[in-house]
């Protein structure tokens, strides 16, 4: 079975920064960035230091997910150099790419860019102590992820995707990117995300909408773990909208599923 307990990190580890784990995805729109935020607030509900990198330059959808779209991070001295101090809700320090573009314009990044500023949101910001950094990748396996990974020190990764054979085909790619020799960061496991549908009216039953345990087969195929199953269910998304995320709710299924996928991820 794959390790559970995370390997230290290699290369030019962040003072302070105990575990960086990059969130990945082949297709966009599977659910990346809600699983992100999710498991950024239950590992805080945890009691470790959580801090979100918003790496997803096509899509920066971490700030509206925390609620904190109009905010920008401030200027903070520390050590006698200026460093960006990340903003913070619901215990979770935020920076994202997208605060740093103008709203309703698209930019496009080349690799080294987009690496230069995630470099910079990184080494440049005043995390302070954190026990998880978890950065939101852009989905796909582009030249713009080889920057990235060659430049940060991860130390392991998780897919997310949903059982649909489209997103399964991109979910291993996006495996076989971190484990390619040059990349060789360790995969943790795989999320499935909308795995199935449950009407309130037939609490009984589940619609396996998009295909059923693909992506658990998949973990089996690729010997990933699998880390666990998330729903289809519409307040997930609504709270994602309005900037709560769901798991911060206490008594729910969802807060109980994210809270088993984390404990296997940790
Ligand atoms: P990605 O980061 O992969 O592009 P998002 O997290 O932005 O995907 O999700 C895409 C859309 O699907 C968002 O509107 C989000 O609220 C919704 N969504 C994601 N996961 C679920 C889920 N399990 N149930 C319902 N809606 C979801």
């Amino acid at each position: 079975a794959p390790e559970k307990k995370m390997p230290e990190i290699k290369g030019k580890a962040i003072p302070g920064i105990k575990n960086i784990v990059a969130v990945a995805s082949g297709k966009g729109g599977v659910g990346k960035s809600t699983v992100t935020a999710n498991i950024a607030v239950t590992l805080s509900k945890m009691g470790f230091k959580v801090g979100v990198l918003d790496a997803d330059i096509y899509g920066p959808s971490i700030p509206i997910m925390f609620d904190v779209e109009a905010e920008r991070p401030l200027s903070v001295e520390v050590d006698g150099k200026s460093k960006m101090k990340p903003v913070e809700n619901y215990g979770v320090k935020v920076l994202s790419i997208g605060f740093f573009t103008k709203p309703n314009q698209a930019v496009i990044w080349r690799g080294p860019m987009a690496a230069k500023a995630l470099n910079q949101m990184i080494f440049d910001a005043a995390w302070g102590e954190l026990d998880f950094l978890l950065v939101d990748l852009p989905p796909g396996t582009g030249d713009i992820h080889l920057s990235i990974m060659q430049s940060l020190p991860i130390t392991g990764a998780v897919v997310v995707s949903t059982p649909q054979n489209v997103a399964l085909a991109d979910a291993k790619k996006g495996v076989a990117m971190f484990r390619q020799e040059s990349i060789n960061v360790p995969v943790l496991g795989l999320i499935e995300n909308m795995a199935y549908f449950t009407p309130e009216e037939l609490p009984e039953n589940k619609y396996y909408i998009f295909g059923k345990n693909g992506v658990k087969n998949l973990s089996e195929d690729i010997d990933a773990r699998f880390l666990g199953e998330i729903p289809l269910v519409q307040s997930l998304r609504e709270s994602g909208d309005i900037g709560r995320p769901a798991a911060l709710q206490t008594a729910t299924s969802l807060e109980t599923a994210f809270e088993e996928l984390t404990r296997d991820m940790v």
